[in-house]
């Protein structure tokens, strides 16, 4: 019963301060059926846009959006078969869990033995069938957005579309949460959208991610295919931590490493796919503070540290390139592990990585 859905250069302009621009831009997209796939940006770069068009909550300007290969970028919303949750679910105080969870098949003329079986089934799905009997003010903020979602799935959507659902949970509950939905969607293979700024939220829950910057799809792929090999700077750093390192591409050797020349000094780095630059161009070599290693010779550079912050499972360094044009600080970050040394800022380093581990 899940559903794939298409969305064929979507596009969606608005007026802001008299001028009009492209909220959503030619965004083009295949969502499998059962598949988990996230929005991922920040603030204002168009992913409740995005997944309001999908919703029919807004219209495209231009594009059509296709579920199972057929269009219903025209059909009204409440045709469309799905479920939305959004991030301000209000259940209602004065009604048990079960009429809360009962009454959107009511207002479809549902009632009796047979609604009430849907309704037992979709507590069952989020693990709340002993709760059934009491109020919504009775429960923890988690098992609420539980009862919020099982409102949703009683009505056996299509598609399930989320809009950072979990946003008004404490930090730990959001934890707990993130497993828990997935675990459901899983259950159900329902085909999930998922719209959230928190790139650790997208990380784990999602099977893709789609990156979105004012209004594009920076890139679409798995978790790791994005942490391993960014398509862009702004995805690099967007996902995980980034540091980004200017130089320029001198060479690239016949096991495939690019030869890089970072104020007169050299390090090797693997060439991405996504977009790879020339020899003789300029380009940004990324890698993650957890790949810089301090004090092994191979593929290294001169640094100071900076500032030294205690993380508890590890140790970020900052540490700059004396006398560098670069004025950035760059991040490493050491596993905090029995025996680990502490070294003291303002000691100079000799930073290096694996070449495996950057990008260029
Ligand atoms: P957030 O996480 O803050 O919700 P978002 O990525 O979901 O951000 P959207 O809500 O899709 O972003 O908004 C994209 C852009 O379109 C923003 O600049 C926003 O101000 C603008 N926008 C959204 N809705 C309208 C509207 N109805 N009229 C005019 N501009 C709008």
């Amino acid at each position: 019963m899940s559903v794939s859905l298409t969305l064929k250069n979507i596009s969606r302009r608005y007026v802001k301060d008299n001028e009009e621009f492209m909220a959503v831009n030619n965004v083009n997209l295949e969502v499998n059926p059962g598949e988990f796939l996230t929005f991922l940006g920040p603030s204002g770069c168009g992913k409740t846009t995005t997944l309001r068009m999908i919703a029919g909550f807004e219209t495209p300007t231009s594009g059509q959006i296709l579920m199972d290969g057929v269009d219903i970028t025209h059909v009204p919303a409440n045709e469309r078969g799905l479920g939305f949750v959004f991030q301000n679910y209000a259940l209602f105080p004065h009604m048990k869990i079960f009429d809360n969870v009962a009454y959107g098949l009511k207002i479809r003329g549902e009632t009796g033995a047979s609604a009430a079986k849907k309704v037992r089934e979709a507590l069952d799905m989020v693990g709340l069938s002993k709760e059934e009997q009491r109020y919504p003010n009775q429960l923890s903020g988690g098992q609420q957005q539980r009862v919020a979602l099982a409102r949703v799935l009683v009505l056996r959507p299509k598609l399930l579309l989320m809009d950072e659902p979990l946003s008004n949970l404490d930090a730990k509950l959001r934890l707990h949460m993130r497993t828990e939905i997935r675990r459901i969607q899983k259950d159900i293979g329902i085909t999930c959208l998922y719209v959230t700024h928190d790139q650790k939220e997208a990380l784990t829950m999602s099977d893709r991610i789609m990156v979105m910057n004012r209004g594009h799809i920076d890139q679409l792929g798995t978790p790791m295919k994005l942490y391993e090999d960014p398509a862009t700077p702004f995805v690099a750093d967007f996902i995980g931590q980034a540091n980004l390192i200017r130089g320029k591409l001198q060479s690239v050797d016949e096991q495939g490493l690019g030869h890089f020349v970072v104020d007169g000094q050299m390090l090797r780095a693997r060439m991405g796919q996504q977009n790879p630059p020339a020899v003789g161009e300029e380009a940004l070599l990324v890698v993650r503070p957890e790949n810089l290693r301090m004090n092994e010779k191979d593929n290294g550079i001169e640094m100071r540290i900076v500032n030294r912050l205690f993380e508890g499972d590890r140790i970020d360094y900052h540490v700059v390139l004396e006398g560098s044009k670069q004025e950035k600080t760059f991040s490493m970050s050491v596993p905090f592990l029995p025996g680990t040394e502490i070294i003291d800022i303002d000691t100079s380093v000799n930073v290096s990585f694996n070449p495996q581990a950057g990008v260029l």
